[in-house]
């Protein structure tokens, strides 16, 4: 899913549920990037952040495997740090938060600088999302 509407029109802008679990804040690109897990959905959201509102990103955990949890929050970080370097094309006269209709325009360079970008991000998110996702998993279980 995409935060689209964050940057381009302000009364779009997703805001977390209250049963998001703060995990950690970590460098995405050129931003300080909030990250958020929630154990009772599944899929996963960004916000590139507005005014005083920092990016975050939130992986639904809720009856997930790991694995599926790196590739939501790989494809969050990617698509949020392609967002930022302009990478994201929405349709024309789009209202919609959703991800389906827009386009990811880049060169090969390009490419590799998100990627890049990405990748150091989950290099320092990783330990901290599988802790977190560890004990939301064991909660569950002992409901
Ligand atoms: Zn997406």
């Amino acid at each position: 899913m995409r935060g689209a509407g964050c940057r381009v029109e302000k009364e779009k802008v997703l805001k977390l549920p209250k049963t998001v679990i703060f995990v950690c804040s970590a460098r995405l690109g050129w931003h300080k990037t909030l990250v958020y897990i929630d154990p009772t959905t599944r899929g996963a959201n960004w916000c590139s952040g507005d005014n005083d509102d920092r990016p975050w990103i939130c992986v639904g955990v809720n009856r997930c495997w790991w694995p599926g949890v790196v590739s939501a929050l790989l494809h969050e970080a990617f698509e949020c740090v392609a967002d930022a370097r302009g990478h994201v094309l929405e349709p024309l006269g789009s209202f919609d938060t959703d991800s389906d209709g827009t386009t990811l325009l880049m060169t090969h360079a390009q490419f590799s600088w998100v990627a890049a970008k990405a990748g150091e991000f989950l290099a320092d998110v990783l330990p901290k999302i599988q802790k977190a996702f560890n004990k939301a998993k064991k909660a569950r279980h002992a409901q």
